[in-house]
Parts: structure tokens; sequence; C-alpha cells
């Protein structure tokens, strides 16, 4: 039986799989950030089994050439971190071991509370805060939006986690710029995607106009809200003024949920930590670890301020062998989900081995590199910076007439990402067809940016459609 076979052959089959990964990392640098790749025909399950090896070799000759950089430095699209080496390590870690996290009497345990704490003293957030590691922001903004829906029925004497929304059906939820994942966790929660009320931003910002946001709560004085504070934008990296928006709390009964996903990690520098003054008084945070923290897929963490509240949410209530929930700290019991990867070790590893001042050069480098980008963009007659780098993002478009803009981006994206040299992604900024690139990767370096506005300089200079 081929099983007992690889039981035999444990330590080949992990030199193997080591070799592919070590070959792979070192060629990143040269594999196109991108590429649209083609799914094969489907493959049949064996009877059998072929075994650890012959299935390597089944997986390079499939899928070997289909794999890209997107970990690598000059991957710009979404939002998207690479790995750190001992982000690797502990993640290689964590599938070997494969702990369930769910159990409280476990390493598992001890590791992701460590690992939290960890997290809070990088992002200097007060110690009453309760973390947990979660898959992705969406996870984590879905968390803290259902602890912000029970707090609310709270005030409405009613308790949705018992009742369902039913019993409360006039709440809304307010945001100026939210991201994506917003709606879809309106959805998921029943308070319905058509319940987000988009509040005006300031000129030529992705920030709340704070005055709207006061006349808003005002007009509607008594009304059950969550708000949703963006602290970075995707397209501009922007932040509400969180100091503002929490000072309003006093005032107005709301619950302040803040989208930190990436925009947390200004956190890591002295330059930048001012844009998040005022987040500690938040009733609870999202943070992504894919992202910038650079651990793999995929990690985020939710940081909620009202424990109380959020273990009447998420209980696993009624499983007599784990307990009462109330008695014994459980992660499961804050979090959607009751089986758990070991989310923190990859976190722990790298936060351990590159410390508060590692994190800060990463930070601090990647937002230099997009700056400098942004300087090269705005200093040539071919583009048009449409924001200030804030932070790791640079939002730009090609300085064409309005009416050839569409055409224009997309085509221009469509060869710079076909050259396999740097992947952006389009959106739409202020009703401009635009393009964006998110430098997060702690791997990225001046020659990246150079490599790539050289790029950029060829497919333009002399092209008509550009002109
Ligand atoms: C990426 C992102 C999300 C969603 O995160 P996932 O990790 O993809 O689930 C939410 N909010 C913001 C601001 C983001 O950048």
């Amino acid at each position: 039986m081929k099983l007992r076979d690889d039981l035999k052959r444990t330590d080949q089959l992990l030199q193997l799989t080591k070799d592919f990964s070590s070959r792979f990392l070192s060629v990143i640098d040269k594999l196109a950030a991108d590429k649209v790749v083609k799914p094969h025909a489907p493959i049949p399950l064996p009877d059998e089994g072929f075994g650890g090896v012959t299935t390597l070799e089944k997986f390079r000759q499939r899928y070997g050439d289909q794999l890209t950089a997107a970990s690598g430095p000059r991957y710009w699209g979404f939002v998207t971190g690479g790995v750190t080496p001992a982000a690797l390590m502990g993640d290689w870690i964590a599938a070997a071991t494969d702990l369930n996290a769910a159990d409280r009497d476990s390493a598992a345990f001890n590791i992701e509370t460590e690992t939290i704490a960890l997290l809070k003293s990088l992002f200097n957030l007060p110690e009453h805060f309760l973390g947990a590691f979660v898959t992705g922001a969406t996870m984590a903004n879905f968390t803290g939006l259902a602890i912000g829906r029970e707090w609310l029925g709270k005030q409405h004497g009613v308790d949705i986690a018992k009742d369902g929304m039913a019993a409360l059906s006039s709440l809304k939820v307010l945001s100026c710029t939210p991201h994506s994942s917003i709606g879809k966790s309106l959805s998921m929660l029943g308070l319905g995607r058509n319940n987000l009320v988009k509040l005006p931003a300031l000129p030529q910002r992705e920030a709340v106009d704070i005055a709207a946001l006061e006349q808003y709560l005002e007009a509607h004085k008594g009304q059950p809200f969550i708000y949703i504070a963006n602290a970075g934008t995707v397209n501009t990296v922007d932040f509400d003024d969180l100091a503002a928006v929490a000072a309003l709390k006093k005032k107005y009964d709301f619950w302040l949920h803040v989208d930190a996903a990436f925009g947390g990690f200004a956190a890591c520098s002295a330059d930048y930590s001012h844009l998040l003054q005022g987040w500690e008084l938040a009733d609870s945070i999202t943070v992504d670890a894919h992202k910038w923290l650079n651990v793999p897929y995929d990690a985020a963490m939710i940081f909620s301020a009202h424990p109380d509240l959020q273990v009447e949410v998420f209980q696993n209530a009624g499983a007599a062998y784990l307990g009462d929930p109330a008695a014994h700290f459980n992660f499961i019991n804050y979090v959607p989900e009751n089986s758990r990867r070991q989310r923190a070790l990859p976190a722990w590893f790298s936060l351990l081995a590159y410390g508060k001042d590692g994190y800060r050069q990463i930070v601090e480098n990647n937002v230099q590199l997009a700056q400098q980008l942004g300087a090269l963009i705005a200093q040539d007659k071919h583009f048009k910076l449409l924001a200030p780098v804030r932070l790791c993002v640079v939002c730009f478009t090609l300085d064409v007439p309005e009416a050839q803009q569409e055409m224009a981006v997309n085509q221009f994206l469509q060869e710079l990402n076909a050259s396999g040299l740097t992947c952006m992604t389009r959106t739409v900024y202020q009703g401009k067809h635009a393009i964006r690139a998110a430098l997060v990767n702690w791997r990225t370096a001046t020659k990246d940016v150079q490599l790539v506005y050289e790029k950029m300089k060829e497919l333009v200079i002399g092209k008509q459609v550009y002109a």
C-alpha cells in the first residue's frame, strides 16, 4: 500500500518538498509576477494512488509552469504580501504538527495567546483588546460587525444571537469608502448590503467628512448604528480621522469598527503611527496578517473591546465535552471557526525572528519605494498621479483625454501585466479609470521600482493610444 511505503520514506519526501520549495524561492525574482493560465483536462482519481514521489512529479508537470511570483518583489496587485523566511518555517511546522487550535489545553492555544500579545505590542494596542486569529480581513470584519450587531440589539432590548435579525430590523451601517468585503459581511450577517449608508468624503479624499457624519448621527439620533472607519483605503490608503470619529461616540451611541487590514501597520513606524491616532478607542479592529505581516495565506486578526458580547455571538455552546465557555476561555467561543489551523505560528516565528525593528524597516522601506514610484510617475508627462502616496499604494492613470481613458488603462495594464515583470490592478478612483500598485512585500527594493518604471515608459512612449 502506497501510504505505508510513504511512511517509510517520510524523510525523502520532505527532502524532495524542501528541494522543490528552495528552487522555487531561488528563482522567484525571475518568475512572471502574474500570468493567465488555463485549466488542464481533469485528472482521474487513481484507484491505487501514485505515492508521494510520483505525485510531486505530476504536480511539477501539471502546475510547475503555472506557478507565479505572487509573493515576489514586484507583485503589486490588490494588497498582497509575501512570506518571510521565518514565517515559512512556522507554516511548515504548523502543518507538520497539525495541532487543532480549538484545543484549550494545547501548545496551539498558548502560541496564539502569545502571538496576540506580540501583535498588540507591535501595534501599540491597549491591553483590554481581545485578539484572535481568523482566516482573513473579511472574516475579521464579519466578526467585528457580528459583535456590533449584538451590541446594537442590546441597546434596543433584544438579543440578536438568540432571536435573530428579525428582532431588530432598523439597523444601519455607515461608512465612507468601505472595502468590498463589508458588503459581503453585511450579506452574511443578515444586515443586508442595502443597509450600508455611504457618507460623503472630504474634497479630493477617501476619508469621511466628519461634519457630515455628525450631521447624519444628529438627524437620526436614537437609531442603532455601526460606523465602519477606514484605516487605509485600497485605492489611496486614506484614513478617516479616527480620533474625531471616536470623539463622536461620547455624544452618539454607535459601534465603531475600524478596518485597518493593512493600514494598521502604520503603527510600526513613528513616521506614520499618527494616522491611527484614536483607533485604541474602537470597539473592534480588523488587521490582516497575510498582507503587510508577510505571512502565508490565510490569516488575519480581530481585536475586540467587548469579549463579553463576542462570546454571546460565537460560543459553541451545547457541546458538553467542550465545557462551559464562560468558565474556560477558548478562542473557538470568540470566532466563527471551530476546528482551527495553527494560524498564529507563522506570525509567531516572523515576529520573533525580525522583531519590532524588522517590521518598522519592512513598512518604511515599502512606503519609501511607493513614494519613489509616485515621484517618477508625477514627473512623467505620460502618467498622472491621482492622489498623494500616503503609505504603500500608488494610484495613477494615463494622461490621455477622458474619453480614451478606459481603453488606454485596459490596454496598458494588459500589456504591463503580460510582460510578467509586475502585476498591478485596475480601479476607478473619483470617476476616473485608474491603476493601483500596492507595495507591501518585504523583498521589494529600489531596483524593482526602476525596472517597473522603465517597462512602463517603454510601453507608452511613441504609442498613439497613449498620446
Ligand atoms: C484586503 C482587505 C480586506 C479583505 O481582506 P481578505 O484578507 O482578503 O479577506 C478588507 N479590508 C481592507 C481594507 C483590505 O485591504
